[in-house]
């Protein structure tokens, strides 16, 4: 599963709230790649969850 995060990215730290092992705020979300095969149903709500749909699951 690859993840990422678009330009539309509005760093409202969502996200990181639900999954901080995967994402981080930093001038927007960064994916840290490494932790998503342990995190896939955090990654896909945080995706959910997301209020500008800037999170790309794939
Ligand atoms: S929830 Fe979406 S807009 Fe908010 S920080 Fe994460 S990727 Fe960016």
């Amino acid at each position: 599963m690859t993840v990422k995060v678009n330009d539309s990215c509005i760093a409202c730290g969502a996200c990181e709230s639900i999954c901080s092992e995967v994402f981080s705020i930093e001038d927007r979300a960064v994916v840290n790649e490494s932790a998503v095969a342990d995190n896939i149903d955090a990654v896909k709500e945080a995706a959910d969850a997301c209020p500008v749909g800037a999170i790309e699951v794939e």
